[in-house]
Formats: structure tokens, sequence, C-alpha cells
């Protein structure tokens, strides 16, 4: 292995920090060897650290409609292709309670900017939510609002928002997102939800068009200031319908190495192993754990939604783990020397 890589690594996993261009080279020349040095690395911090426990948030995808239009996103508003759904209240409520049915204290409600669930129609699920179980912690994903509803929504219980950014840089950015899009309103509505108290969680993708290597070097600097909560990896699906259809998937082993650079540099962070890995590799969530994850998401949208909710591509959801096969992962996890949380364990303030 290169020396001065070496020298990186040992140098994150003491200080946890290093400069862009250090990133950028251990990106750059990265071999199998840097890889597990320092996916053991963070795998350590993650114990030491973080959690020795891998805990399970259950996600909700309550809506495929989305009022905007990212090029690299199957749910924009001009794929005609995409199928179209949205969950009602009750409907949210009953994934909510089989998920209680099997320990799970963690949800994650997403879906598009999709204008019908109106403040009170949101702020109506949180309190239902919360009056089946009062021990639950909820994230939000549902996008860019004003302060005065993020505000609303924290009031009536909400703890967690995630809002995932991209890049930190306008350039990149518009190469992914329409003109009238805007990042610094991004970067203002991630100020705001933390400004508020909410645990912020954020993040990007690995492989998208226009991606550089410097790209992926400066967030470290970005996300210094920011200093989220949590942080979520995917790796770039091309997505039929969308402006990106026919380019280059993003590559997986770059995703894990950034991860685990990510625990490295944040090791505190809540690190969910995101599902998009399973299209690559059967064994992709565990592949995550490894890298220094230490959340995996359980589906609890209804089978017949969950064919319907494709950020990426239709395929991304034949390694999903949902209520199903939650026992079979769990004890894969147990197999491979993984601890998984008590029932009742919440993700709450490190
Ligand atoms: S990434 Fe989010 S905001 Fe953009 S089109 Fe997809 S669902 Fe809508």
């Amino acid at each position: 292995m290169n020396e001065g890589l070496q020298e990186y690594a040992q140098r994150l996993r003491v200080s946890g920090q290093l400069d862009a261009s250090a990133y950028g080279e251990m990106i750059r020349f990265r071999d199998a060897e840097l890889m597990g040095l320092v996916c053991k690395y963070a795998m350590q911090t993650r114990m030491e650290r973080a959690a020795e426990s891998i805990q399970w948030l259950g996600t909700i995808d309550i809506s495929s409609y989305c009022k905007n239009d990212c090029y690299y996103c199957g749910l924009r508003r001009d794929n005609r292709f995409a199928e179209r759904y949205r969950m009602d209240l009750d409907e949210i409520l009953s994934c909510c309670e089989a998920g209680l049915q099997h320990g799970i204290t963690n949800y994650l409600i997403q879906g598009g900017e999709d204008l019908w669930y109106t403040t009170e129609r949101i702020t109506e699920m949180i309190r239902g939510m919360k009056k089946l179980s009062k021990d639950i912690t909820i994230f939000l994903s549902l996008g860019e609002k004003s302060r005065a509803v993020y505000q609303t929504w924290k009031q009536a219980g909400a703890e967690g928002y995630l809002l995932c950014y991209q890049t930190s840089d306008d350039r990149f950015y518009h190469k992914l997102h329409p003109n009238k899009m805007s990042l610094l309103r991004k970067k203002q509505c991630l100020w705001e939800l933390k400004e508020l108290g909410y645990l912020v969680g954020t993040g990007f993708m690995i492989g998208t068009p226009y991606q550089r290597i410097t790209d992926l070097a400066d967030e470290f600097a970005f996300l210094r200031q920011l200093a989220p909560d949590m942080m979520m990896v995917e790796t770039f699906l091309a997505s039929d319908g969308t402006p990106f259809e026919k380019e280059r998937n993003g590559v997986l082993d770059l995703t894990y190495f950034v991860m685990a650079l990510l625990r490295l540099s944040f090791p505190k962070l809540y690190m969910p192993v995101t599902q998009t890995v399973e299209f690559f590799d059967r064994d992709g969530m565990r592949q995550g754990v490894r890298a220094g994850a230490d959340i995996v998401l359980v589906d609890l949208t209804p089978e017949q939604w969950r064919k319907q909710y494709h950020c990426y591509q239709r395929a991304v959801r034949r390694g999903k783990i949902g209520l199903e096969n939650m026992a079979d992962f769990k004890r894969s996890l147990q197999e491979a020397d993984y601890e998984i949380a008590g029932i009742h364990e919440r993700i709450c303030r490190r």
C-alpha cells in the first residue's frame, strides 16, 4: 500500500481530520488494501465513538408525487412513465403500527414534494403516530419547506428531518437540478432545521454524471460546518424516464469507501446503509455495516405501493428489507458478529 495514503488513513483515525487534497488523493488512489484498512478503522471508530449495535429505521414512502424535476430522480414531475400514489393518514398509521409490533421505534416518513400533504395533514400524521406510542422517534423527509412549517412539525413531535443536498457546489448543483431550484435555499433549509433543534440528516450520491473527485473531497469541509446528525450516502443509479437514464451507474466500492471516510471524519454520525447498495451486491447491507454504517432501513411501505416508489431503478426494490425478511437479516448480522440494538432503542442526539 502507498505509504502516504496509509499515513492519511492513520491520521484520520486519530484526529478525524484531513484537508481536501488528502481526501481527494485517498479517493483517487484507493486500492483493496487501503479500502480494507479504512473500513477496519471505520468499524473500530463506530464501536468506540458511536454505537456498538446496529439500529433499525422503519421507512414509510408516503407519496410518489413530486413538484420538482431533479434530473437524476425517477419521481421527478416530468417523468410521465412514473406510476403515482399517495397514502392517506390511516394507511400511514397502520404501517407504523405494524412496525411497532416488530419493535421498531425509529421512523422515516418520506416522499416527493407533494403539495397534497399540507402542513395540517402532516401535523395530524405526527400527532397520530405519537398517539400510537410516545416512545418513537420520527424523522421526516418531505423536502424544502418554510421555517414556519418546520417549526409546526417540530412542535407537533417530529424529532428529525432528512434533507439530502447532493453537493455544496453551485456549478455542480445546477448540472443535477433545473435552474429554478436553488442550492442557497437548500442550505438555508438545513441551517433552519438545525436552529429549530431537529436531528438533521442529509446526504449525497456517489457517481452522478459530472461529479469529480474534487467535488467529493470538498464535501468534508462543508459537512464540518454543518455538523449533521445523520448522513445518507447513495450510489447513483440511472433511472428510467430521467435525463440521466442512459448514464453509467455509480461505483459501489467508492460508496463504501466514502462511508468509511465519513465515519472516521465524523465519528458520532448516524449512518444508514441505503437500499441502493443491494442493487449491486446481494450482501450490500452487511458490507455497508462493515464500512461503518450503524442503521439498517426496514421498508414498511405496503407491498402494492413499493413497486411505484422508485427514485432510482425499479430493480433496487429486490434487495429491500421489510418486516417479512427482517428476522432473516437480523440473524445474518448476528452470524457476522454484529450486535443489534434492543427493542425501544431510539435515535437521539449523540
Ligand atoms: S430528488 Fe426529491 S425533490 Fe427531487 S424530484 Fe426526486 S423526490 Fe422530488
